[in-house]
């Protein structure tokens, strides 16, 4: 959520920022702007496409900062964008996060003299480096001494219009990555505006600002403490993080399917003793066999993929489990005792709900586990043990590929925990094998894209959807419904089947389709019955089911077939034809599928 980007070098600033910022737009498109100490700021209301036609023909400089805005505090208009400035307009600041204490702050600057422009918290962060400055003119300490005095979040970029190269980036609870290059360095939200000029990065952690020129960086500690921290090699390729020939990354994302549940998968299988290996676990694999209770928590998609999990881990593992939104967990008081560990699910890794949950947890001394796909990511480095998805960077709002690599790595770890309990060699091994033969079945999914960009183009005129589904397929009821929303816009309601009679089912009529996961499995009669009841009420169904179930569905709803599997392990492939749905909806509506309005991924903000 939001992205900063800047850069030091000796190339010109102006095009590697706009690159930058292009590649980060997934995070934020609320506004756009960039400084360049030698020539000026630029800002747009909007995404990057909107400051490219902004930008005058000249505007040089080897230096500066960028960002992309998903607005908390004012209006997302041309007067709030960022970069912002102090009064003398010298000391420029990209933010990304929320200054908590900025009222308090602002207040006091005011009647030391300062002019404030914006509605934004981020603003005061310029005035109280200004006043800094004023003592002594050194910006380092100027930039420490602000530090210290905000409470909140930030991941920031600061640039200083006497020193042009120089660039210092700040963290705090929001992502900050530095790159390093070729008498070049840079300071990004994420790596992949970085990938491109170098793979040789250092994430920064909490309390840290990097100052940066271009043929050197140095990392601090707000105490002005120097710290040296290894360089980390980025593994993803520059590939990845393009659309690849496909109009949409959420199109390319839900492709990607079959081989993100390979890599998940990739050497963690032991067939013949029916067993899950994950190095991840490794040092607190003894722990984990007296475990009594698992706590999922996650956020949005990641919530329901928890969902699936807790059913999957109290069938065959025998472990109670709850699941909990991130939002919530931290501000009851969750009872935990030493038997009890917290599992927390996050594609970005940087769930600021998610982290927080994370962080009451161990302030209560309870293991913490992650399901995580972006190494490097503060829920990697600060849980105790955990699952890398590695299912590649995520660019698409809505999360589809991640979704799957997250119900991918909680079957294996089912199959870890289940067998260091209850679970026979025999279910072991079938669990394992069945896991293997997904990639290969989803391709069968993917191959009927076509069937179901005309179901979404048929439905594309209702306003309303119900999502229903039972048991395993009952929390894909629900992310089915959150796909249509998130990119559709369009009213859509996930429940339990079951639940639909005490309810929601008063809404239905033939103005009121709903969409079935109806597999032939452990509640397949219960599943026809209320599709039964839907049609009795003349609602049109769209049915997701097995080849054998479509002599009882077809009479009854417009069917889409998926391989079977196991009951498990169905909801990663009956989740992707509602995927596909939500995504050609959203096509045929003429909608940036890619960038959803009001979200943004990676949401750092609470
Ligand atoms: N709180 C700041 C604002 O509203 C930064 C938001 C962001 O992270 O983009 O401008």
């Amino acid at each position: 959520m939001c992205g900063i980007f800047g850069y030091v070098g000796k190339r010109n600033a102006l095009p590697i920022l706009i690159d930058g910022l292009t590649s980060l737009e997934y995070r934020g498109y609320d506004s756009a702007g960039i400084y360049i100490p030698e020539s000026g700021s630029v800002k747009s209301p909007g995404p990057v496409k909107n400051l490219r036609l902004k930008l005058p023909k000249k505007m040089k400089g080897t230096s500066g900062i960028a960002h992309l805005r998903w607005a908390t505090h004012g209006k997302p208009n041309q007067i709030n964008a960022h970069p912002h400035k102090d009064c003398k307009g010298e000391v420029w600041v990209a933010h990304n996060g929320i200054i908590e204490n900025y009222q308090e702050l602002k207040t006091k600057l005011v009647k030391l003299g300062h002019k404030f422009i914006s509605e934004t918290d981020t603003e005061v962060l310029t005035h109280l480096i200004e006043q800094y400055l004023k003592k002594d003119g050194d910006f380092e300490k100027a930039v420490i001494k602000t530090l210290r005095g905000v409470r909140g979040t930030y991941g920031m970029a600061i640039s200083y219009r006497k020193e042009p190269g120089k660039i210092i980036a700040a963290r705090m609870g929001a992502p900050v990555v530095i790159g390093l290059g070729e008498n070049e360095n840079f300071i990004a939200s994420d790596p992949s505006p970085i990938l491109r000029h170098t793979k040789r990065v250092i994430y920064l952690n909490d309390g840290e600002i990097a100052v940066m020129g271009s043929d050197s960086y140095n990392i601090y500690t707000l105490d002005y403490n120097e710290v040296k921290r290894d360089v980390e090699m980025i593994e993803w390729g520059l590939d990845q993080v393009q659309k690849g020939g496909f109009p949409h990354f959420m199109l390319k994302e839900i492709m990607e399917g079959p081989e993100v549940i390979k890599n998940t998968l990739r050497g963690r299988l032991l067939i013949s003793e029916g067993l899950a290996k994950l190095g991840g676990l490794e040092a607190v694999t003894e722990k984990l066999r007296s475990i009594q209770r698992i706590i999922i928590v996650g956020c949005g998609t990641a919530y329901y993929a928890g969902l699936v999990g807790e059913y999957m881990l109290e069938e065959y593992a025998g472990i109670p489990v709850e699941v909990e939104v991130g939002s919530e967990f931290r501000y009851r008081k969750p009872v935990m005792d030493d038997k009890t560990i917290l599992l927390a699910i996050s594609q970005s890794g940087e769930t600021a709900d998610t982290l927080e949950a994370i962080r009451e947890a161990k302030r209560k001394n309870i293991l913490t586990l992650g399901i995580v796909n972006t190494v490097g990511s503060t829920i990697a480095r600060e849980t105790d043990a955990g699952i890398f998805n590695h299912a590649g960077p995520e660019i698409g709002v809505a999360s589809t590929k991640a979704f799957l690599s997250q119900l991918t790595a909680l079957a294996l770890l089912t199959l870890f925990l289940g067998r260091q309990r209850q679970m026979s060699l025999v279910t072991g091994r079938r669990i394992a094998q069945k896991l293997l033969d997904l990639p290969q079945k989803l391709e069968k999914v993917l191959a009927d894209t076509k069937y179901i960009k005309s179901l979404a183009k048929k439905y594309s005129k209702y306003k309303n959807f119900l999502y229903i589904g039972r048991k395993y397929n009952y929390p894909i009821a629900l992310e089915g419904a959150l796909k249509l929303k998130e990119v559709t816009y369009v009213h859509a309601e996930g429940c339990g089947a079951g639940e639909m009679k005490h309810g929601p089912l008063a809404m239905i009529d033939e103005n009121f389709p709903s969409l079935a996961i109806a597999l032939k499995d452990s509640v397949f009669e219960k599943m026809i019955s209320n599709i039964q009841e839907i049609k009795a009420r003349k609602g049109k169904i769209i049915a997701v089911t097995y080849e054998d179930g479509k002599k009882e569905v077809g009479p009854l709803a417009d069917v889409v077939c998926i391989p079977k599997t196991l009951e498990m392990l169905s909801p990663i492939l009956s989740v992707v034809p509602l995927q596909l749905f939500a995504y050609y909806f959203a096509v045929e509506k003429g909608l940036n599928v890619d960038q959803p309005r009001n979200l943004a991924k990676s949401v750092t903000v609470e």
